[in-house]
Parts: C-alpha cells; sequence; structure tokens
C-alpha cells in the first residue's frame, strides 16, 4: 500500500470520531486538525489542505443538523469526499479501445522512471490479453534502446528500434506504423528525457507527437520531489497536451501525498501509480478507490471492474455483473468464491490484489519462503487447492442450496474427491463464512462507491 503513514494517520483520525459519545464542533475541530496536519506531513500544499478544510466545514453544519441525522456519517461523508477531490483532477483519462491500434506516447524527465513505467504498462496490458509493443525512440540517451529491449524479451513483448537511425521522429514512425499494419492493439512509444524542462525536448516531444498521432500522452513523474512537481506537471501538459499522468516512485515516500495533489490541481488525470521496482507495482488510479484504500476500506467496486476487465472467459463480463446484483442484496455462494478465486489468481499478484479486499482472510496470504513472490506462491497454491475442493461439489452444493456444515457425508463425499482431508473441507467452508460475512457487510456499501460511511 503506498502512502502506508497517511493512511494510518487519516484512519486514526476516523476511528477517534468513533469512540466519542457526542458529535460536536469541538470533536470536529479535534478531527479537522489531526486530517490536515497528516497532510501537511505528507507535503500537501498548505493552500490545498485550507480549502479542503474549508469544504469540510462547509459540508458539516452541525448546529442545524436536523436531529435524527447521523452525524458522525455526516462527517465522514465529508471529510472522504473533500480527501477524493483532492487527488481528482476532474478529467477523464482515455480510455483504450479494444481491437484498434491505441499509440500511447510516453514522456518525461530522464530519471522518472519512465522506462521501467513502460515496461510496468505493457505488462498491465499484455497480462489483460492485449496485443501489445513497443517502439523506442529515445535516441538522446545511451543505452536506452537496451534498456527497453531487455525488458520487452523478459515480457515477450515485440520491440522496434534502432542502434543506427539517430532521428527520433522517423523511428518513431516507422515503429508505429508498422505495428499499426500488424494490429497490435496497445502500441507504447519511448521518448527522450532530459535532466530538467528545455526547449529541446519539448520540440522533440511535439514533432514526434505530429509524427505518430498519440491517442494518448502518458507524463512519468517522479513522487519524491513531493508539491515541487507541479511546475514541472504544469509545463508538460501544456507543451504535449499530456492525455494522463502516471506517478512513480510513491513506495514509502512521505511526500507522496504532496505529489499527487500537485498533479491533481493541474488538471491531468493521474492513471497509475508506481510502487516499486519490479513489473507487476503498478496499481491502477482512480481518485474514490484510492482514497478509499488509502484508508483501510478496500476497493471492492475497483476489484469488480479489474476482474471484468480480464475478458479472459466467455462471458465473464456478464456473469462479474450479475455477480454485484447479487452482492448488492447481500448474497454470495461457493461459486461465487469459486469465481472471485480464478479471478483472483489472473489478477497478478495476490499480495497486490489483497489491499481491494480488506477482508480477505489475512490467513490466506503469508507463509512460503522467499519474501514478497514466495508469500504470493504459497497463497496461489492454497487457493489452487480450495479449486480442486470446490470442484469436487455438486451444483447445488456450490450454489447454496445446501447446508454442508449440516453434512458430513456431503463433507466426507468432496474430501475423497478432490483427495483432501475432511478437515480441510471444513477449513473451505470456515474461509467462505468469512468471506460470505465480509461480502455481505461490505460488498452493497463498496458498490455503492464507498457511500455511507467509514465504519470498519
Ligand atoms: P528513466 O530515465 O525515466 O527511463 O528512468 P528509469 O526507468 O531508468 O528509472 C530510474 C530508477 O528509478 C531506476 O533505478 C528504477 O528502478 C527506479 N524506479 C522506477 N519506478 C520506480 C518506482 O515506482 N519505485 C521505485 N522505488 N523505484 C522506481
Amino acid at each position: 500500500m503506498v502512502l502506508q503513514e497517511l493512511g494510518d494517520k487519516l484512519t486514526g483520525a476516523l476511528r477517534r470520531l468513533q469512540t466519542t459519545t457526542v458529535v460536536n464542533d469541538d470533536v470536529l475541530n479535534d478531527l479537522l486538525q489531526d486530517v490536515c496536519r497528516a497532510l501537511v506531513e505528507s507535503d500537501v500544499n498548505i493552500k490545498v489542505v485550507a480549502t479542503l478544510r474549508k469544504g469540510i466545514k462547509e459540508k458539516v453544519n452541525l448546529a442545524d443538523a436536523p436531529a435524527g441525522l447521523n452525524r458522525r456519517k455526516m462527517v465522514q461523508r465529508a471529510v472522504m469526499e473533500e480527501l477524493v477531490r483532492l487527488v481528482d483532477s476532474g478529467t477523464k483519462p482515455y480510455q483504450m479501445k479494444k481491437g484498434k491500434s491505441n499509440v500511447i506516447m510516453f514522456v518525461g524527465l530522464q530519471g522518472s522512471g519512465k522506462t521501467t513505467t513502460i515496461a510496468k504498462y505493457a505488462n498491465y496490458y499484455q497480462r489483460k490479453g492485449w496485443k501489445t509493443c513497443m517502439v523506442c525512440a529515445d535516441t538522446f540517451r545511451a543505452g536506452a534502446f537496451d534498456q527497453l529491449k531487455q525488458n520487452a524479451t523478459k515480457l515477450r513483448v515485440p520491440f522496434y528500434g534502432s542502434y543506427t537511425e539517430a532521428d527520433p521522429v522517423r523511428i518513431a514512425e516507422e515503429g508505429v506504423q508498422q505495428f499499426r499494419s500488424e494490429g497490435y492493439e496497445v502500441i507504447i512509444v519511448d521518448t527522450s528525457g532530459r535532466h530538467k524542462q528545455e526547449e529541446a525536448l519539448f520540440e522533440e516531444m511535439k514533432e514526434i507527437q505530429a509524427a505518430v498521432r498519440p491517442d494518448n500522452v502518458v507524463y512519468v513523474m517522479d513522487a519524491t520531489q513531493g508539491q515541487a512537481v507541479f511546475d514541472q506537471a504544469q509545463g508538460f501538459h501544456q507543451a504535449a497536451t499530456v492525455g494522463s499522468v502516471i506517478v512513480t516512485k510513491l513506495d514509502g515516500h512521505a511526500k507522496g501525498g504532496g505529489a499527487l495533489s500537485a498533479v491533481a490541481a493541474t488538471g491531468a488525470p493521474i492513471i497509475f501509480l508506481g510502487s516499486g521496482e519490479h513489473f507487476d507495482d503498478l496499481d491502477v488510479f482512480n481518485p474514490g478507490s484510492f482514497i478509499s484504500r488509502l484508508l483501510g476500506l478496500g476497493d471492492m467496486r475497483g476489484f469488480l471492474e479489474e476482474v471484468s476487465s480480464l475478458g479472459a472467459r466467455e462471458g465473464g463480463k456478464e456473469r462479474q455483473e450479475a455477480m454485484a446484483q447479487r452482492l448488492v442484496k447481500g448474497q454470495f455462494t461457493l461459486r461465487d468464491m469459486y469465481e472471485q478465486f480464478e479471478n483472483v489468481m489472473k489478477l497478478g499478484p495476490l499480495s497486490k490484489v489483497m489491499g481491494m479486499l480488506p477482508g480477505f482472510p489475512s490467513f490466506l496470504m503469508g507463509g512460503g519462503e522467499g519474501g514478497r513472490g514466495g508469500q504470493d506462491e504459497a497463497a496461489t497454491g492454497r487457493l489452487k487447492r480450495f479449486l480442486t475442493m470446490m470442484d469436487s461439489m455438486t451444483d447445488a452444493e456450490l450454489d447454496g442450496k445446501v447446508d454442508l456444515n449440516k453434512s458430513e457425508s456431503r463433507v466426507n463425499r468432496i474430501a475423497r474427491g478432490s483427495g483432501a482431508h475432511p478437515m480441510e473441507v471444513q477449513f473451505l467452508l470456515k474461509t467462505y463464512a468469512q468471506f460470505s460475512q465480509m461480502f455481505k457487510k461490505m460488498g452493497p456499501m463498496m458498490l455503492k462507491g464507498g457511500e455511507g460511511g467509514i465504519q470498519r
């Protein structure tokens, strides 16, 4: 989770609100003080924090609140809404179109993490079944093509570039043309960076832009500079009509809040966050979901959207929508759990997905040697074992038409059929009970966009 420290402080402040007996102006002022202090400590601009404070105060009028109104909820909702506004640019980012060539041009200063981010971005789309490729039009930095080539080879993504051609515009044009004619859906163009914003960089960007006519220009920006990025982001936004921003190096960086709110203030939407050096360390960014996760509420909506976008299976999207409808009504069957486990494994490393599901039983994670990779492997193994047991269940059992907790013979039959011990089946049922409880409690609330409360 990025911005863990800020998240902990905000959650702490809101939790204190839960424990007070009366919600009055003093309590509200204390809460505002805690929230504002946490934001300033995360390097959010002091004026921006003052606006947020004002926005909350305007929304919450405790003196005139009608009797019977849940004041605690009113305060929580106002805080949540204003936090979302803080990181929301108010602009919709480009939507990738399936079955068409989407040309995505990457720009940014040297060292911002552009090349690494391109690899993560390619990995993200390729994993979801998009035909993805890369073009290296960075002829400025020695070794840029080699770095891109190495990443592309690791990811098994086709690439285009040249060791001899010095004209980046020509390479970009030829590469994009070739991949377009071959029907590639996500064509990523890497461009040169410079150490600082300068005319030559902006000129080159404009020429490449004119030559390849990108559908989206993505600006990659380093979060470690905090709110100082505002001028930079604005400069790029104006020079290259930047369509979206990816903020990198947010992992464990205390100034991240400053960077995110500064970018949002330029009006360019943030689409992803870089949270580490591995190809998987890329988190989809959506203001509402981000704040929800920051406050430890998980992101059921984002999770379901991610899962539906996999499109890996026939009718997958429709099934997810049907499940979302059932969740709103508080229904969750063993078959739903089966499908979620299958999807979770397709989404990428389990440790990433967990942040979206706050109630995901922690015993499913953990264990396994070798750090996060080992843990992911151990957890995947556990999920696979669950799937095998559920494969031995009948339709009626999966659809919740019989109560397995009341039938030892059914449990024994499932165990025999899947080569498991009956205790393992019991453990699966216990996990299901936990999941089901979490979905029933959180599902409807989260699907409505986190409305209604911060309560845990
Ligand atoms: P470029 O010059 O903009 O292409 O930057 P690179 O992609 O070569 O990245 C510069 C350095 O930042 C490398 O050491 C990367 O591993 C590192 N880096 C990139 N993104 C992230 C991130 O999200 N988190 C962390 N911790 N490091 C990153």
